[in-house]
């Protein structure tokens, strides 16, 4: 049994409560990759509001506390959806829509682009800030600060995305999310900051397909 499940089991049993509420299902994965069944890249969590479900990736190549932080994050999807619904519709179709142009089923205006990532950022944001909330209401063992700029530095790299055309991976590295603001200080008028912007020209890749 992967440590996470041992020593976070009571905040598994929270979010648990929160799910049965919404009629959601908690999935655990316990591969390196999960993913939604037509989605082309699988990813280490996601909360998927059609089929009401929660799934979150389990694997030895993950820490107890990656695999944590990817499970409060994503329990903040669903309470963005059964908490904010407008906000929620909102920006979700922005996100349709950028995955669809990403993998090349769907063409869009440059003005068109930009709005999906400006949805997209103000849909992570929130549940970013949910998130840092979360972890300080619930005293969890993550590094608030280092949390808070994993997010921004993610969040951020949509922009990239939306330069190369392509999903990227590596904004989680300590050498880029270190050069990112506290997501609380993210300037969406400004875009990416040049120290990070930096970092994502050279550690920013395109992962291969893994089929799971
Ligand atoms: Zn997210």
């Amino acid at each position: 049994m992967h440590k996470f499940i041992t020593l976070y089991s009571d905040v598994i049993d929270r979010v648990l409560v929160e799910s049965k509420k919404n009629n959601v299902l908690v999935r655990f994965d316990f591969s390196e990759q999960t993913k939604i069944c037509d989605e082309l890249y699988g990813s280490s969590g996601y909360f998927e509001s059609e089929s009401k479900c929660l799934s979150i990736a389990i694997d030895e190549k993950f820490t107890a506390e990656e695999i944590l932080e990817t499970f409060i994050h994503e329990s903040c999807h669903m309470d963005q959806w059964s908490g904010d619904k407008f906000l929620w519709d909102m920006c979700q179709t922005g996100y349709d829509y950028f995955l669809k142009w990403l993998e090349k089923k769907v063409e869009l205006q440059p003005h068109e682009i930009n709005e999906c990532i400006q949805n997209i950022i103000r849909l992570e944001q929130d549940c970013e800030q949910r998130s840092c909330t979360k972890i300080a209401k619930w005293n969890l063992p993550l590094n608030y600060d280092d949390y808070s700029k994993k997010s921004a530095s993610y969040i951020l790299s949509y922009y990239e995305m939306g330069k190369r055309r392509q999903w990227l991976r590596g904004s989680q590295k300590i050498e880029v999310y270190s050069k990112a603001p506290l997501i609380n200080n993210i300037d969406l008028t400004k875009g990416v900051p040049v120290l990070l912007q930096q970092m994502f020209d050279e550690h920013l890749y395109a992962p291969t397909i893994i089929n799971n």
